[in-house]
């Protein structure tokens, strides 16, 4: 499997990758378009979100990518969809990520940190991300299909839990919308499937 066992605590790992969120309104790909406060902050991680999607395996895994940022705006942990390579069926990104993320700063808890991910996270992810305490959630496109993070649940903002995220939906959401699809068009075009017959889009 490609993920650490764990108990393996890596102090400091993911920093020598240092993003800091707070500068990216200067960026000059964000003046191409309509100033949006709320999403344009965080253009820069999901940007490095869409390269970790890039790294999904050629096994049929379909590319999805995270990281997750410190308190400054550091990179602590990143991860792509690995499912089908490793045949672990909580190899989501989101998993992978706070599992490196966890290690980084040895210990569960990732107070204070942002996880940004290309598609919405589905309810394995939603509940770990609440778990390990994040303090939000970024993500791409939207998962009308199995989302947990407002679309078909909200399980991140359920006020039932004793902690919730903030959620910021919606960034990039083309480009990460059209990594997707141009996956699932190019699998579709191939006649040698890469799943079971009668598997549905399933992230
Ligand atoms: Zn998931």
């Amino acid at each position: 499997m490609a993920t650490r066992p764990v108990g393996q605590c890596r102090p400091g790992a993911g920093a020598a990758t240092r993003v800091d969120a707070r500068h990216v309104a200067d960026t000059g790909a964000m003046r191409r378009h309509r100033p949006d406060p709320v999403r344009d902050r965080w253009t820069t991680p999901m940007r490095l979100a869409l390269a970790e999607a890039a790294l999904a395996p050629p096994t049929g895994d379909v590319p999805v990518g995270c990281v997750v940022l410190g308190p400054d705006g550091s990179v602590i942990g990143r991860g792509h969809n690995e499912r089908e390579a490793v045949g672990d069926p909580t190899a989501h990104a989101e998993m992978v990520a706070i599992r490196e993320a966890a290690e980084a700063v040895c210990e569960w808890r990732l107070t204070g940190c942002t996880l940004v991910v290309t598609l919405e996270p589905c309810t394995m992810c939603a509940g770990a991300i609440v778990l390990s305490r994040v303090d939000r959630v970024v993500y791409g496109a939207v998962d009308d299909k199995a989302g947990a993070a407002g679309s078909l649940w909200d399980v991140i903002r359920d006020r039932r839990l004793n902690h919730r995220p903030e959620v910021v939906p919606g960034v990039l959401a083309e480009e990460c919308g059209a990594v997707l699809t141009s996956f699932f068009d190019g699998h579709r075009a191939d006649p040698a499937p890469v799943k079971a017959p009668g598997a549905g889009k399933d992230f």
